[in-house]
C-alpha cells in the first residue's frame, strides 16, 4: 500500500505510483468481490467507471480499495492481466515514481458503456467504448502485451 498514493490528478482523483516498474512487472492485484452487475452497491450510478468486468455479466466492484482510483487513458501505462482467474495490473511501460497509474478502459468495457475521454494524451480517442473501438493496431499492442482478457477477446 505504502508504495501508492491516491491523490488530484486531470480528472479528478487519481492513483499515483511512488516506486519504480519496468515493463511487464506486475503492479498489483485487482481488489474486489466478485459480483454480478445487479449486485454492486454503485449499480447502475458510476458502475462503467467503478468496476472492472471479469467475465460474462461478472464484475469486481468498487470496494473502497485504491485501485478504484485508476483512471483511464488512451495512452496507458498499465493493463489488465488475467491469469489462472486473477486480474492484476501489469505494466506495459517503464514507471517511473510519482507517475499516475492508468489502463485502457476499452480494454475492459461493459456491455453498451460509452464515456466521453478527456486523458489528455496525443492519441486521445475522445470516446471510450468497447474493445473494437480502438484502432487496429493499438488492439494488436495490447493482445501482444496480454493485457486484453480472455472474455474480451472471446466476444470481439
Ligand atoms: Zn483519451
Amino acid at each position: 500500500m505504502l508504495d501508492f498514493s491516491v491523490r488530484k490528478s486531470r480528472n479528478g482523483m487519481g492513483l499515483f505510483s511512488n516506486s519504480n516498474f519496468k515493463k511487464g512487472d506486475i503492479v498489483m492485484e485487482a481488489m474486489g468481490k466478485p459480483a454480478m452487475a445487479e449486485e454492486l452497491p454503485n449499480y447502475p450510478e458510476m458502475f462503467g467507471e467503478y468496476s472492472l468486468q471479469i467475465g460474462e455479466n461478472m464484475y469486481l466492484g468498487a470496494d473502497g480499495g485504491i485501485d478504484d482510483y485508476i483512471n483511464h487513458s488512451c495512452d496507458p501505462n498499465c493493463g489488465i492481466y488475467e491469469n489462472n482467474g486473477t486480474f492484476y495490473l501489469k505494466a506495459i511501460k517503464d514507471i517511473s515514481g510519482d507517475e499516475e497509474i492508468t489502463f485502457d478502459y476499452s480494454t475492459d468495457v461493459k456491455d453498451g458503456w460509452e464515456m466521453e475521454c478527456d486523458c489528455g494524451k496525443k492519441r486521445c480517442r475522445g470516446i471510450i467504448g468497447n474493445f473494437s473501438s480502438i484502432p487496429k493496431e493499438t488492439r494488436e499492442r495490447y493482445i501482444r502485451l496480454g493485457v486484453v482478457p480472455k472474455f474480451v477477446l472471446d466476444s470481439n
